[in-house]
């Protein structure tokens, strides 16, 4: 095959204990899972259906090789979001919610890095959300923990620190809308395909980082990982 100009790189992510490594096809983000994080963005936490955006591949660094992202341009306000991550490992279409944990192929904690002045202010004006979500580097993950390893966890202690300082505290117990319920309702809309992500939503306590500071992320039983946001 020649191309006409060079291919993109396939952006992978460490398998936890294993060589081979997990390939990111697409990467689907669920908006205000949490209700205590849709209070302080001013939404009401109601149980309407989930409502996904999307990351490009190139937005996902391993964050076991690669510890530091750069401060994005364009922004005054980046912010973190820690949040659970799942790995689609089957793809499917209409996929229920009883099924929809056989698709899972693991599960990591990973970084929804947001521009979240872009982010309120195409929200405000009726546009996309595009440039505050969706740009390289902005989803630092950590190495997947394989569901035939650890089964599927339901509950675990979700936190982040800034410089040693608690930011979010939560539980994944708390997400509104479960893993399965993603998987299921996100698969009406769109056919998953194997190495698809699913980041989950991020608890309440977002608040932005600057140049200098060293997120550390968690989900107990899950992962860790340590990211330093450069100048
Ligand atoms: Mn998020």
């Amino acid at each position: 095959m020649k191309y006409a100009v060079e291919p993109a790189p396939i952006h992978t992510l460490a398998v936890a204990g294993r060589e081979e490594r997990f390939p990111v096809n697409r990467v689907f983000c669920v908006g205000r899972n949490y209700a205590a994080h849709a209070r302080e963005m001013g939404k009401d936490p109601d149980r309407e259906p989930p409502f996904f955006f999307m990351k490009p591949a190139n937005a996902v660094i391993d964050a076991e090789r690669t510890r530091t992202i750069p401060y994005p341009p364009q922004t005054k306000n980046f912010h973190h979001e820690i949040e659970l991550v799942v790995a689609i490992g089957t793809g499917g279409r209409d996929i229920s919610v009883a099924e929809a944990l056989a698709h899972v192929y693991g599960y990591a904690v990973g970084l929804d890095m947001t521009r979240r002045d872009l982010q309120l202010d195409a929200r405000d004006k009726g546009r996309p959300w595009e440039f505050g979500k969706s740009f390289a580097l902005s989803a630092p993950i950590g190495a997947l923990k394989r569901a035939a390893d650890i089964g599927h966890p339901s509950s675990a202690a979700i936190t982040l620190t800034v410089n040693g300082q608690p930011r979010q505290s939560s539980d994944i117990d708390k997400l509104i809308w479960s893993v399965a319920e993603c998987i299921a309702e996100l698969s009406r809309f769109e056919a998953l395909e194997p190495g698809d992500i699913l980041m989950t939503g991020t608890p309440e306590g977002v608040n932005a980082v600057v140049a200098g500071d060293t997120m550390v992320g968690a989900v107990d039983g899950i992962g860790q990982i340590e990211v330093r946001v450069e100048g």
